[in-house]
């Protein structure tokens, strides 16, 4: 293990490093090994990237600032250095790489003008990794967002291979020579690779790797995908491939599935989050994984069943998830002993090694410039596209409280989808005068809570406001979609989002958290808009984190639901029965997750308009924007308008009721300056860098 100069490496990553090479080292070498026994052992590193969603540069186009913890550009630096301190290595990469950040909507934006990939052809994600020298890349969900022909032109400029094991096609799917129920893309590959053992002699072996997508991409881009493609299950895909790779002398197999780990017990075949069941799969060496967006292993995975955090093993075989945007790398360090013919996996350990140590706020590794040059021209040309003026805004858009309070970042965004759908000709014709609610949630608020998540706010200043405005206030590049539902199913819709709160005890002095992170993602708390209500938090949640009915869960934590019909106001049965229209986007449209949703309540797809579009459309109509000049006459109002809230509490004791956000001061004045209950901000210290927590008054609002 020497570093030496050639190593840009700062501590931290570098003594984890060392520790991952040496556990590889020693696992399976004891000191005094008899000399008949002696079996040659092959040491290869496994490396990773995954969900890089385009963070290519180390760069936040949000702020127009560097970002020293996010980048391929950065994690670049470390492959080169893991590559570097072993024999043998191979990188691989998972997927979610072509959407994501700015640079990703601004290449499918221009992709869109005429069929073709801007500037020099290729795809900048490609033009990048092209020089890190990837042997495979798996097909993760979001890159079928913005569509197969995009797909298939970003692919071609990819120089390795790219494998799926679980996509069809279906009656056209665009590609020549592929019938109805073939593969869409090549399933798996085994590569032969040159390699020394312990001893420095040289073998050839062979690597299969094998890719998967989540199921649920069928729904999430339908009109992307229908009659096109179909997915099938994660798990029968692996159980009928992984024998066909053994059986053409695959060595060592490296599932690359873009999926996370899920539940031991699940049943459901076409489950979103395999890897637990692929770690059951005979066959499969090393999960190589992702989706979920955090770090494996940690201790977030500590109490999964059969699960080693020390080592990085789930029911013994090796896995691991390198977080996002480029965060982390992953690596798992094979040993392998040579059995008869083959090699066989005798002993495994996995890391993470990060960019950034979020508790000492420090980067840990510069960037690499040969990612810099590849995407120079790319880079400029995304500064400019989102520096684009769109108009004027009346104060702060910051989502510091969007977990505790109705939030100027949720409310433009229900504001601007309800004004889209009022001025659209088609949609008045199709849905007449039912009345039209909104359905919008905090996308960025605060990430997944996980170590580098800080600074994934909302944070959008007054005055003027540019492109990249309208990305930081809506970051997906989802369509908005109509739905007709009753007022019954509004209500049911509305508690499956209150399970992102846990249940208060009122009788309880001891400190409650009031936010069910770990559970419930903020992009699935839904407030809706339109009605008004309040949250019970000291009933229990109704749904479980998938949004299932939990049986004998029958008291309601939505109460004093109403709709304002002209000055009457409709409540109780009447509501219940009452017909509306929820404008919300194609994932909780088509993803029947929730009461409500699902294929048979859309109406309306409004030509496959993007939510983004509709908000900054609307910013520019309520600033009287003038593209001309870029000028704005007026600037749109930002204030939430309030009409959901915690139902107050009434206790005898001290409730000690908490939630987190931002640790800073930006976070705190907004916080002071917009707080509907008394807020304060506690004195101690959070396990997670860069989060403060702050007690609530969960027993009555402040006066306006
Ligand atoms: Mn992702
Ligand atoms: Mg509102």
């Amino acid at each position: 293990m020497i570093f030496g100069n050639k190593s840009q490496l700062k501590t931290k990553t570098a003594i984890a490093l060392a520790v991952a090479a040496s556990l590889g080292l020693t696992a399976c070498n004891s000191d005094d090994n008899d000399k008949k026994d002696h079996k040659d052992q092959i040491k290869l590193r496994v490396m990773e990237t995954s969900d890089l969603h385009t963070n290519i540069m180390d760069y936040n186009y949000y702020k127009d600032a560097q970002d020293q913890t996010i980048g391929l550009a950065r994690v670049a630096s470390i492959i080169k250095t893991a590559r570097a301190d072993v024999k043998n290595s191979v990188l691989v990469d998972n997927g979610d790489l072509l959407q994501g950040s700015p640079m990703g909507d601004h290449i499918a934006t221009e992709f869109k003008k005429n069929n073709r990939m801007p500037y020099t052809g290729i795809h900048p994600a490609y033009k990048a990794m092209n020089t890190l020298g990837y042997d495979v890349g798996n097909i993760g969900n979001h890159e079928f967002n913005f569509g197969l022909e995009f797909l298939d032109q970003s692919l071609a400029g990819a120089d390795f291979p790219y494998i799926n094991s679980n996509v069809v096609c279906d009656v056209d799917c665009g590609k020549d020579g592929i019938l109805k129920g073939e593969n869409r893309f090549t399933p798996f590959i085994i590569k032969d690779k040159v390699v020394f053992d312990t001893n420095g002699d040289e073998h050839t072996i062979k690597v299969g790797y094998i890719g998967f997508v989540p199921p649920q991409i069928m729904q999430w881009d339908k009109k992307n995908l229908e009659n096109r493609v179909q997915a099938q299950s994660i798990t029968e895909s692996a159980e009928k491939y992984v024998k066909q790779m053994k059986a053409e002398g695959a060595d060592v197999i490296i599932a690359i599935p873009h999926s996370g780990i899920g539940e031991p017990d699940d049943e459901n075949t076409m489950m979103e989050d395999a890897v637990y069941k692929l770690t059951q799969i005979e066959g499969i060496n090393a999960v190589m994984f992702g989706h979920s967006h955090q770090v494996f292993p940690s201790d977030t995975y500590a109490n999964v069943p059969n699960t080693d955090i020390e080592k990085g093993t789930i029911n013994g075989t090796a896995a691991v998830m390198p977080g996002r945007w480029g965060d982390n790398l992953g690596i798992v360090d094979l040993v392998l002993e040579q059995d008869g013919e083959t090699w066989k996996v005798v002993n495994s350990q996995s890391t993470t090694l990060p960019i950034f140590d979020t508790k000492e706020k420090q980067s840990l590794v510069d960037a690499d410039k040969d990612i810099h040059d590849a995407v120079e021209l790319e880079h400029v040309g995304t500064r400019d596209y989102v520096s684009t003026p769109i108009g004027k805004a009346t104060s702060d858009m910051y989502s510091f409280l969007s977990m505790a309070q109705d939030d100027p970042t949720v409310q433009i965004v229900a504001s601007a989808q309800k004004w889209f759908a009022e001025n659209d000709e088609g949609f008045k014709d199709k849905v007449g005068d039912l009345p039209i609610l909104s359905a919008a949630a905090p996308f960025k608020a605060g990430g997944r809570y996980s170590d580098s998540d800080f600074d994934q706010y909302v944070q959008v200043k007054a005055g003027d406001l540019a492109i990249k405005d309208a990305a930081d206030l809506y970051l997906y590049p989802n369509t908005m979609v109509a739905l007709k539902v009753t007022g019954a199913e509004v209500k049911e819709w509305l508690e499956c989002s209150a399970n992102q709160f846990n249940t208060i005890d009122p009788d309880s002095s001891k400190t409650q958290p009031l936010i069910n992170r770990e559970g419930h993602r903020t992009y699935n708390f839904d407030t809706i808009d339109g009605v008004e209500y309040k949250i019970d938090v000291t009933v229990p949640s109704k749904y479980d984190n998938d949004c299932k009915a939990i049986t004998g869960a029958t008291k309601n934590r939505i109460v004093d639901l109403t709709y304002d019909d002209d000055g009457v106001e409709v409540t109780g049965e009447q509501f219940a029965q009452k017909e509306f229209i929820v404008i919300t986007n194609n994932y909780r449209g088509y993803g029947g997750k929730f009461a409500g949703t699902g294929e048979s309540h859309v109406q309306y797809t409004f030509a496959g308009k993007e939510n983004r579009q509709a908000v900054a459309e609307y910013i520019s109509e309520m600033s009287d924007f003038e593209p001309k000049t870029g000028e704005s006459g007026s600037a749109v109002d930002t204030k939430a308008d309030y009409n959901w809230s915690f139902k107050n509490i009434e206790t005898s004791v001290e409730l000690k009721v908490t939630f987190e956000t931002q640790d800073s001061e930006k976070a705190h004045k907004f916080v002071e300056a917009n707080k509907r209950r008394t807020m304060r901000k506690l004195e101690i210290e959070n396990t997670v860098p860069g989060f403060a927590i702050y007690s609530i008054d969960m027993t009555q609002e402040l006066e306006d």
